[in-house]
């Protein structure tokens, strides 16, 4: 608890900023999230969004000020193991393992809950498929566990990527675009089942969405980033067209 009695923030991004090389991809930014809270991050391509992401999971350090999470100064995933199994990504990039079968992809957010020799057994006979299957079966491949998850399509692995975050039952949950290749069809329904993981486990989710609207209709609290600032911070009632035209004219 602070002194005001408010609960300590999850995650705490104070005055940073980072660089790549010459360019300044988030500068002198502030962003605090308290336990539960379910944020989107909106804003042009290029604005920041992944670098605040990637900061939050201890992908990459800033150059200047401090981010903490759940309480402790994070140095980065491979410093902290104990902090980095309470921390869910959902990479822009997936990172999935494509030979390997879709079952150890979603296992894979086991990890940090098993021993070094129960996750090299669970790789020649799976562990917890049950509960590996619910996951999937949510996101509509309950059957395509034991395919080679190269064998997807790109939308499908997007799918095994927020299953396996689901199965980390981390606090924090940090998720770059989850729904960005998903097909149509399917986009409410993974948003739906993620906010609804986490509200009923109370983890917070931290999330940049390419679609305004559908952020506005699912998020409690909006954040707008360009130019690698925060351009808004409010609730989703408040933000209508005005904001978000002048937040994605912004960078134009
Ligand atoms: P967003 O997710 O909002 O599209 P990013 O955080 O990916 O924004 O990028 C912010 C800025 O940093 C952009 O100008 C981008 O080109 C630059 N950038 C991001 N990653 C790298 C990198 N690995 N090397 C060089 N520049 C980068
Ligand atoms: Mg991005």
């Amino acid at each position: 608890m602070t002194a005001a009695g408010t609960p300590d923030p999850v995650l705490s991004i104070s005055a940073v900023t980072v660089s790549y090389g010459e360019a300044v991809a988030v500068d002198a930014i502030s962003l605090h999230v308290a336990p539960g809270e379910q944020v989107a991050l909106l804003g042009p391509s290029g604005a920041g969004k992944s670098t605040i992401l990637r900061l939050a999971a201890g992908a990459v350090r800033p150059d200047r000020g401090e981010v903490e999470v759940l309480g402790r100064r994070w140095l980065g995933s491979s410093s902290d193991r104990q902090l980095a199994r309470r921390v869910a990504v959902i990479h822009q990039h997936l990172e999935l393992v494509g030979p390997l079968k879709v079952i150890h992809n979603v296992n894979a957010g086991r990890l940090g809950a098993w021993s070094t020799r129960q996750a090299l057994a669970s790789l020649i006979r799976p562990r917890e498929v049950t509960e590996g299957r619910v996951a999937l079966g949510a996101l509509g491949l309950d059957d395509r566990w034991r395919e080679r998850t190269d064998r997807l399509s790109g939308g499908q692995q997007q799918r095994v990527a927020v299953a396996r975050a689901m199965r980390q039952q981390a606090e924090l949950v940090l998720a770059d675009e989850p729904i960005s290749a998903v097909d149509p069809a399917w986009r409410r329904r993974v948003l739906e089942l993620l906010l609804a993981d986490c509200t009923a486990r109370r983890a917070t989710l931290v999330a940049s969405l390419h679609d305004a609207n559908l952020a506005v209709e699912y998020f409690d609290r909006l954040v707008g980033i360009a130019d690698g600032r925060v351009a808004f911070d409010l609730p989703a009632a408040q933000v209508n067209t005005d904001v978000l035209t002048r937040l994605y004219g912004a960078a134009v």
